[in-house]
Formats: structure tokens, sequence, C-alpha cells
């Protein structure tokens, strides 16, 4: 967006070196190759630098979940196999073939609609063909796949890049429903050997099935929100060492005294007992921080943890830090780290009631992104 004038002081900072590290942490962990999953802007960290840095660390394949993504990246010079997650739309398979984009096959019938596309435009499709396994959403039913692997394995049109399923239930390690999707994608699987065609890469892991559940990697891992340094769930296991790439600041912008009764923000919805001193921070719910945190989220002021009072406006909210000092223009972290003080993504996300992934996601492009290294843990 062109509102991004250099001097905004709200601003999502994000380190790439970590999300290398991320990366790196994965492949050591899991030992097979990875498919970094990038889709809505990667996961906020913005869709373009995030793969461009993920592609220059050798990244071996790409996720997106739609053609315009996909589109998006060979735009910007990626050169790497991406693969587009979402069901295909019929009049948009030309696309995917104009810009070499492997494309998900659902079903026999999406399977003709892209030999169709492809014979029109005299070139080949990539294909991954999806079983569904228990999400219900699309794919193949695992017990009726058959048809569908031997139309694939024999079509003039297709080369066959991959199959495979998404799992519902991995951020809980104690479901069994992992267990039984692994057994239904393995038996689907096995019809490659019954018709005596070799198997493609078969992938099912995402990043709560990397971490809870080892057995299914496979061949390939579809990371997400590991990747850029969250966990998916609070029942995941911290089973590889990934470090958050996300800081979201902005800075104070006005300081006052809010009189005892006198109340904050649209619908007098809070009121301080004694005299307090609030600040205002220049970010909103149009920016896409969440509304939720209304008198519930917290943002770290000098080194210390303070609540958002009153709500949550389009463009500012209120602090009230008590009896501290805070100038104009002081740091306010909303995501991250700020002296020995840290504010996750996970926690922002629980004081929402919201999971990380919308947290993340709903950052918007009215916040510029600045790419930078993050500070350490002291
Ligand atoms: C979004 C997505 C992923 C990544 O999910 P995370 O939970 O972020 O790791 C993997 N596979 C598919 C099919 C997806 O849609």
């Amino acid at each position: 967006m062109a509102l991004h004038a250099a001097e905004r002081p709200t601003r999502i900072l994000v380190d790439l070196d970590r999300i290398a590290g991320n990366l790196g942490a994965i492949r050591a962990h899991a030992g097979v190759p990875v498919m970094a999953i990038v889709k809505a802007n990667a996961y906020g960290h913005g869709l373009v630098p995030v793969a461009l840095h993920l592609q220059a660390q050798g990244v071996e394949h790409l996720g997106v979940a739609f053609p315009e993504e996909g589109i998006a990246l060979r735009r910007a010079g990626i050169t790497v196999p991406i693969l587009v997650l979402g069901g295909i739309y019929g009049p948009q398979v030309g696309q995917y073939l104009a810009h070499e984009l492997q494309i998900t096959v659902s079903s026999v019938e999406k399977l003709r609609q892209v030999e169709a596309a492809a014979a029109a435009l005299g070139r080949r499709a990539t294909v991954h063909l999806k079983v569904d396994t228990g999400m219900e959403r699309i794919g193949v039913h695992a017990w009726s796949a058959g048809p569908l692997i031997e139309g694939a394995v024999a079509s003039p049109w297709i080369t066959l890049a991959g199959i495979y399923s998404h799992l519902a239930c991995a951020d809980d390690p104690a479901s069994p429903m992992t267990a039984l999707q692994l057994e239904r994608f393995e038996a689907a699987c096995a019809h490659f050997g019954r018709i005596g065609a070799p198997v493609p890469p078969r992938h099912i892991a995402n990043s709560a099935g990397i971490l809870n559940f080892p057995e299914t990697r496979l061949d390939l891992v579809r990371p997400g929100i590991l990747l850029y340094g969250v966990l998916p769930g609070s029942e995941c296991r911290p089973s590889v060492p990934v470090r958050p790439a996300m800081s979201l600041v902005s800075r104070v912008v006005y300081f006052k005294v809010v009189r005892a009764g006198h109340t904050v923000g649209y619908g007098g919805t809070w009121a301080p007992e004694v005299d307090t001193r609030v600040v205002t921070v220049p970010i909103g719910y149009g920016d896409g921080y969440p509304r939720a945190l209304s008198s519930r989220g917290k943002v770290l002021i000098r080194g210390r943890e303070y609540p958002i009072v009153g709500r949550v406006c389009m463009d500012q909210f209120m602090v009230d830090i008590g009896r501290d000092s805070a100038w104009n223009e002081d740091e306010v972290v909303l995501i991250g780290r700020q002296g020995d003080a840290v504010l996750r993504a996970e926690d922002v996300a629980a004081a929402a009631g919201m999971i990380p992934y919308e947290v993340l996601v709903g950052l918007n492009d009215r916040i510029p992104r600045e790419y930078r290294a993050l500070p350490d843990a002291e």
C-alpha cells in the first residue's frame, strides 16, 4: 500500500534470519525435505520477502493457498516448486499452467478439468493428489482414491509430483485421530503398488504433526506457523527449537491523567478507581489488531507490562500505566521482547480468545513491515 510513510511509528519487525534458523531446525528435526507454507502473506510476515529468503536458503518447496499467491511469487522471481493447496476453481486452471504452479487435484472430475486445460495449452500439468482422511474439506476419500490414482498415473497430460492429506487434530498429542488418518492415507497410497506404479512423494504433516507425531513426517513436511517460530496450540510439544520471527511495535503518542471514575473510550466501559496515568498508542482494529483485546490485552512499555483499558478503537487504544511514567515517543511492544519482558503471539491470542494464527494473519497491510534482526534475550 502507498500509505507507508516511512515515519509511521507502528510497524512489524520481521527477522528473516530467524525464519531461516527455524527452517534449519525443522529440517534437522524432520530429516526430510520441507514445503514451507507462505500463504496468507506468509502468516503476516510478508509473502515475497519471506519466500525470497527461503529460496535463498535452498528451501525445497513452497506452499500457498490460492493461485494468486503463487503468481505473485513467480512475478517476484521465485523459481522453486510451488504447490497451491486450495481446491481448484475451474476457470483458473489455465493460470496455474501459465505460471508453473503445482495443482491440487482432489477428484476424478477435477483431474479431467486439469487434463482438458493442459491439452488445450499443449503443456503438462504438475499435480499433487489430495486424499481426505478426516478433514472432510477437499480430497477424495481414502477408501475411494483408486480411480483417481489410476487416472492420474495413466494420463499423458499429468506429471504426478505428490500425494497428500491434511491432519485435523495433530495439535492434540492425545487424539487418536492422527493415527487413524495416517492409516487411511497409507492404505490409499498402497494403491500405487497394486497397479505397479511408482509412489510419488507422500506428505501429511503440518506444524502440529511435526511437533507431536514424528511418524507423520513421510517424504516431505509442510510447516506453516512453526516456521515463524510460533506453536500451533497450547498442547503442542516444543520439540523443535524455533524462535519467533515477528515483533509488533508502536510508540506512545499521548499522555494524560484520567481522574477517578472518568470512563475511557467508546461505550465508557472502563474507568479507574483512583486517578491514573493513561497513554494512547496509534494502532487499532483497522490494522488488524484484535478488538477482542479491549480491556484484556497487555503491552510492554519501558520493559514492564501494562493493561489495555477500554475498547480498542479503529486506529488507537489506551493503556493504564498507573503511577509509572512514560513519555511521548516511548516504544510500545505489542508482540515481542522489550528488555526482560516478553509478549508472545500465543499470549496475545490467549488474551483475545483467538488462536495465534488469527493474530498473525490478521495484521494487515496498513502496518509497514521492516526486515531486520530482532534483539536476542539477554
Ligand atoms: C495451512 C496448511 C499447512 C500449514 O499449517 P500449519 O498448522 O501452519 O503448519 C499445511 N498443509 C495445508 C494443506 C495447509 O492448508
